[in-house]
C-alpha cells in the first residue's frame, strides 16, 4: 500500500467504528433516540436507571446538585482526569485530593478516613484504567460514614468487576464519559446511571430545568466530527491520527485542559443530541466484543513484556476492563519518540496530578501530599489496547519497546 508507507503508525487511541456508526449518522435523529440509548445503557449496566447528559462531567455537576450538596467537600483520586474536579468546583463545591496506591493506580482508600470531616459531602472512586475499584475496602467506609454518598467513576472502568461484582452497582450513583477516547463512544455524551428511584427522578427534574434542548446545528456539527475523523480511524492510514492532533480536532482529547484554569466546555448545558444517542446504541451493541479484546491484548503485553528493564508492567486484574493499559518507566519521553520514529505512537495519559496544578495548589482541598500520584504522573505511558485480535500489531510493538533497550 504506497501511502501507507510513510503515514502508517498505529495510533495511540482508536474508537472500535464500523459501518453501522456510519449508518447512525443518516437522520431522523429524534428525541426518542436518547430514551433507547439510556435504556439499552441502563441493561448493560444492570442498573434501573441511566440518564443521559452531554458530557461526562455534566452529569457529574448536576448529579452532586441532585445529592443536595453546595459549599461541601468531595473526596476524589489526585491521579484521576482533571475534569472531575473541575466538575466539582462548577458544583460549587472543593474536591479534596486523596493520594493513589502502587498496586493498580487507583485512589488509595486507606487514606480516605483521614481526609473526611464534618464538611464531606460524597466520595467519588474512580476505577482508573478500567481497575475495579477495591469494594471491599469502600464497603468498610461506607459501614462507618453511612450518610456519604459514594459515586462511582466508570468513565474508564464501563463495569469493571471486583470479584464478580459490578462496581456501577456498588454506590449511589455511577457517572460515564463517552467521548472519542473512551471504551464505548456516542461522539461525545455521558450517563449516569443510578439504582435509587429518588435520585433519578431529581436527576431527570435538574436535568430538564438546567440542560438546553440541543439545536439542529449541533446534531449536525456531530454528524460532521465524526464523519471526518472517523476515516483517520478506519483506514490504515493511521498516520492521520497524528495529524489530526496536530490540526486541533482531536485536541479536546490530548491537551484538553489548562494547567491553570477550571472551566468546562461552553456547551455543557446543551443536551446531548440524538445522532449521539443512535451512535451510542450501536457502541452498547459492541461492548462485549470490544472488552474482551482488550483483555487479550492486556494479557498479550503482560506475556511479552516481562523482561524490560527499567518498563513496570501495570498488573492484570480479574474484572478490569483496560480502558489503557499503562506501563510506568523513566525514559518516557525517550521511549515515546523512539516508538514514534518507528510507526507507534504511545500516549501520555494522565501526565499530571491535580493537587501540584497551579488551579489547585492553593485551594483548601490539597491538603495531602501525592507522592504516588506524583509519580505516576511523571512515569505513565500508555500502550494501544484496542488492537485487532490477531495480534500482529500488538507484536510490533512488543518488538520495538525490546528494541529501545537496545540502542
Ligand atoms: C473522561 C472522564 C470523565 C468524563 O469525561 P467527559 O469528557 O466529561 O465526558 C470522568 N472521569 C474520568 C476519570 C474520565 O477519564
Amino acid at each position: 500500500m504506497a501511502i501507507a508507507g510513510r503515514y502508517q503508525m498505529i495510533p495511540r487511541l482508536k474508537p472500535t467504528l464500523g459501518w453501522q456508526e456510519l449508518a447512525a449518522l443518516l437522520p431522523p435523529a429524534g428525541e426518542e433516540e436518547i430514551q433507547r440509548f439510556e435504556q439499552a445503557f441502563a441493561r448493560l449496566m444492570g442498573q434501573k436507571h441511566a440518564i443521559a447528559f452531554p458530557y461526562g462531567r455534566t452529569g457529574l455537576v448536576l448529579l452532586l446538585e441532585a445529592l443536595g450538596l453546595k459549599e461541601r467537600e468531595v473526596i476524589c483520586p489526585a491521579y484521576t482526569c482533571v475534569v472531575v474536579p473541575h466538575a466539582i468546583v462548577t458544583s460549587g463545591n472543593e474536591p479534596v485530593f486523596v493520594d493513589s496506591q502502587e498496586e493498580d493506580f487507583n485512589m488509595n482508600l486507606d487514606l480516605v478516613p483521614e481526609a473526611i470531616t464534618e464538611k464531606t459531602g460524597a466520595i467519588v472512586a474512580t476505577s482508573i484504567f478500567g481497575y475495579p475499584v477495591d469494594l471491599d475496602r469502600l464497603d468498610k467506609i461506607r459501614q462507618q460514614h453511612p450518610q456519604i454518598p459514594i459515586i462511582q467513576d466508570c468513565a474508564h472502568s464501563f463495569a469493571a468487576e471486583w470479584k464478580g461484582r459490578p462496581v456501577q452497582q456498588a454506590g449511589d450513583a455511577a457517572i460515564f464519559g463517552s467521548n472519542i477516547s473512551k471504551i464505548l463512544t456516542s461522539i461525545f455524551g455521558g450517563m449516569v446511571t443510578t439504582d435509587r428511584d429518588d435520585l433519578a427522578d431529581k436527576l431527570r427534574q435538574l436535568r430538564k430545568a438546567r440542560i438546553q434542548p440541543p439545536t439542529w446545528q449541533k446534531a449536525w456539527r456531530r454528524r460532521l466530527y465524526l464523519a471526518a475523523i472517523y476515516p483517520a480511524f478506519t483506514a490504515p492510514i493511521y498516520g492521520m491520527t497524528n495529524a489530526l492532533e496536530r490540526s486541533g480536532l482531536l485536541n479536546r482529547f490530548v491537551k484538553y485542559y489548562d494547567e491553570g484554569i477550571i472551566e468546562m466546555p461552553t456547551d455543557y448545558l446543551v443536551g446531548m443530541t440524538g445522532v449521539e444517542a443512535k451512535v451510542g446504541q450501536v457502541q452498547v451493541g459492541r461492548y462485549h466484543d470490544i472488552i474482551a479484546n482488550r483483555r487479550q491484548v492486556a494479557e498479550f503485553y503482560d506475556k511479552h513484556l516481562q523482561e524490560i528493564p527499567n518498563f513496570i508492567l501495570p498488573p492484570l486484574v480479574e474484572g478490569a476492563t483496560y480502558s489503557h493499559y499503562v506501563p510506568r518507566t523513566e525514559h518516557r519521553q525517550q521511549r515515546m519518540q523512539y516508538a514514534l520514529k518507528h510507526g507507534v505512537q504511545l500516549g501520555q495519559i494522565i501526565e499530571y496530578c491535580i493537587p501540584q496544578m497551579s488551579a489547585y495548589r492553593d485551594r483548601s482541598g490539597n491538603r495531602f501530599a501525592c507522592p504516588v500520584a506524583r509519580q505516576m504522573a511523571k512515569t505513565t505511558v500508555n500502550l494501544p489496547v484496542y488492537l485487532a485480535k490477531q495480534g500482529n500489531q500488538a507484536l510490533k510493538i512488543v518488538e520495538l519497546l525490546s528494541k529501545y533497550n537496545k540502542i
